[in-house]
């Protein structure tokens, strides 16, 4: 087996050899632990069926670990001064593929034609801080069939995605993410494995997709609309919320109050005392009473 890019000297070797220095505005903070990464490994029980993408491979520390173990692995990188270092660190590994491009700005559907056998379709990646909710909603909002996401971001926005209702971390990003995936904090990870260090804690998030969604709504546009109005104001209750986003005319409030009725829900709660179900059930009520407005 070759000898690992993640120890701390041989990163620095790396380094040195390419004259690279790390740009913070990208979020690069590598990491120098193989435990860590084999750990992260095994927590998305990847084996030689399980396809891998990527996000931001830096050096390629967790490619390497990705590689040994997966059947293949389709890697995004934006920094054009890595492509030429990946190149090198990688080239023991004939099963990855760098794309040298923003992942945000990548045709996830197209790129994933590279896989050259189906499989388990899982995304691994240590995030560039920066852009974690973006890239996590451009992997749900694809047509990507993900069945896994294993994740490193701050410790915060793992909180916040795993969050319980009636806590402070619960909010739209909960739902927007716990509506397609079961999340769960795996582990929690000290800045000392990074370099540079970070100024917040890591931890891994696991989303295992379900099979359905988790409730049942007629109109997933305006369920996710609803969520975003709940918690616009947080420390408003939900009705305040409500009329801030729909409107506060007579036929509004109208509408509002008879759909919370219906939905069984106290508009004198605030939007994160409220479960996906009841969301679900209010999104279903709003649609049902829709007024009619004259153009
Ligand atoms: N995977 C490496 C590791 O664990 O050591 C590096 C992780 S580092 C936190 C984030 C990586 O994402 C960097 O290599 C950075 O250049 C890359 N990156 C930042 N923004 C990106 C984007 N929009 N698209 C693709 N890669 C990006």
């Amino acid at each position: 087996m070759n000898k690992d890019i993640a120890t701390p000297s041989r990163t620095k070797e790396i380094l040195k050899k390419h004259g690279f220095s790390f740009k913070k505005s990208l979020g690069q903070n590598f990491l120098t632990e193989p435990n860590i990464l084999q750990k992260i490994v095994t927590t998305a029980g990847i084996d030689a069926q399980t396809n891998v993408i990527e996000v931001g491979p830096g050096i390629g520390a967790l490619t390497e670990h990705l590689a040994r173990a997966a059947h293949q692995v389709l890697a995004f990188e934006i920094d054009d001064r890595l492509i030429s270092v990946l190149a090198d660190t990688l080239s023991p590994y004939e099963n990855v593929k760098v794309v040298h491009q923003d992942v945000l700005k990548a045709n996830l559907v197209q790129e994933a034609e590279y896989f050259d056998q189906a499989g388990p379709l899982k995304v691994v990646a240590n995030l560039p801080y920066y852009i974690t909710t973006p890239i996590m909603m451009h992997f749900l909002d694809s047509e990507l069939p993900v069945d896994e996401m294993v994740v490193m971001m701050q410790r915060e926005v793992a909180d916040r995605i795993s969050a319980e209702p009636g806590t402070k971390a619960y909010g739209s990003l909960t739902i927007a993410v716990q509506y397609y995936m079961e999340a769960t904090t795996a582990f929690i990870v000290p800045k000392t494995v990074f370099i540079p260090q970070p100024n917040v804690d890591s931890a891994i998030l696991r989303l295992v997709r379900r099979e359905q969604p988790a409730v049942t709504v007629t109109n997933e546009k305006e369920f996710f609309r609803l969520t975003k109005a709940a918690f616009a104001l947080r420390r408003k209750t939900l009705w305040n919320n409500l009329l801030h986003s729909y409107g506060k005319d007579e036929i509004s409030r109208a509408w509002l109050e008879k759909s919370l009725e219906q939905a069984g829900i106290d508009p004198k709660r605030r939007g994160e005392t409220l479960s996906l179900e009841e969301f679900a059930n209010l999104s279903n009520a709003l649609e049902a009473n829709k007024p009619i407005r004259e153009e």
